[in-house]
């Protein structure tokens, strides 16, 4: 294994303990410092220091800084509409029969009122207090406003948890999926979807932002939600590269094998800085994907101008759509 300079960071690594880290990158898509550091024994890759509190960033900061809003706006309910329905098309298998499921992270409960639409028993859970009371407000849903750690719920109450471009922002995606293993049934299947640090597709400039404190590729998702108890079942990835959806099956934590397993991922950490040096501007626009997300963008902004425009509320919006 190639060894790059090694640098200190303030916390080990979360999938495999170690703390030979090298510096990935000293600044953010917005142009301001943030230091991004790989574990140089698995390929983990997250934001040291942390460039904000985690907790207090989402509990208000969050909806205002991305999106400039505390409730969802007619657009955005569109936009989430839209990706709802295909979020349900990934589900595939695992939705054939009504479930009892939680979604984490519910935003402006587009996704969760599909579901419960669909027949199934959805729980949800979002820090955000505007988008959470509008979601309760708008669509009748059960959504708890808070982090998962401080969820109301029993061990064992969920056949199905979702976790859509959640675990990313976290402070410690480890505890969150442990929490998630304990409030799934025996068996119980947890769906992540995360950005990979593989993709290519956006501006070499943009790969790293504060709101992002982790970064995976499928090999550290998969080798944390093992050191936690979950078996990889099934994994897609998005058609530009962008993002993966990686399904897990809940196993029995077996305390003694965990203790003895040894997480490191040879070869991971060379694999991500080699992926990331050589996406370079030069490279990146002589791709097509520059120009695409260019036009898509465009066309998008007209479109949801004219599915808007006799907007009267977020719940005849959906239904209309997800009829
Ligand atoms: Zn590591």
């Amino acid at each position: 294994m190639q060894r790059h300079q090694l640098e200190t960071c303030s916390q080990p690594c979360t999938v495999c303990g170690g703390s030979n880290v090298a510096v990935l990158a000293t600044t953010s898509r917005s142009g301001n410092a943030l230091r991004t550091v790989i574990c140089q024994d698995c390929g983990m890759v997250w934001s040291d220091p942390f460039p904000h509190n985690p907790r207090s960033f989402y509990e208000d900061d969050y909806r205002v800084a991305y999106k400039g809003t505390f409730t969802p706006k007619p657009k955005h309910i569109l936009r989430a509409g839209k990706v709802a329905l295909s979020r349900r098309a990934l589900l595939g298998k695992w939705i054939e029969k009504p479930v009892k499921m939680l979604d984490v992270g519910t935003g402006g409960g587009e996704f969760a009122y599909l579901m419960q639409t669909l027949g199934h028993d959805v729980s949800g859970i979002e820090p955000n207090k505007g988008y959470a009371e509008y979601s309760r407000e708008e669509y009748g849903l059960k959504v708890q406003i808070g982090f998962i750690q401080d969820i109301n719920q029993a061990p064992e109450s969920f056949d199905l948890i979702t976790i859509w471009h959640v675990l990313e922002h976290t402070e410690n995606p480890h505890d969150v999926l442990t929490k998630l293993h304990s409030l799934l049934k025996s068996q119980g299947i947890l769906v992540v979807e995360v950005p990979t640090i593989e993709a290519t597709c956006q501006s070499p400039k943009s790969t790293f932002h504060e709101a992002h404190i982790f970064n995976f590729n499928l090999a550290t998702l998969n080798k944390l939600a093992e050191k936690v108890g979950f078996t990889q079942v099934e994994h897609k990835v998005s058609a530009d590269g962008a993002n993966m959806t990686v399904f897990f099956r809940k196993n029995a934590i077996n305390e003694s094998a965990k203790a003895q397993q040894n997480f490191t991922i040879p070869g991971n950490a060379d694999k991500i800085i080699k992926i990331v040096k050589n996406h370079t501007a030069i490279r990146h626009y002589l791709t097509l994907w520059p120009y695409q997300r260019f036009f898509n963008r465009m066309s998008k902004a007209i479109n949801e101008k004219l599915a808007t425009a006799d907007f009267v509320s977020g719940k005849q919006l959906l239904d209309k759509l997800y009829t």
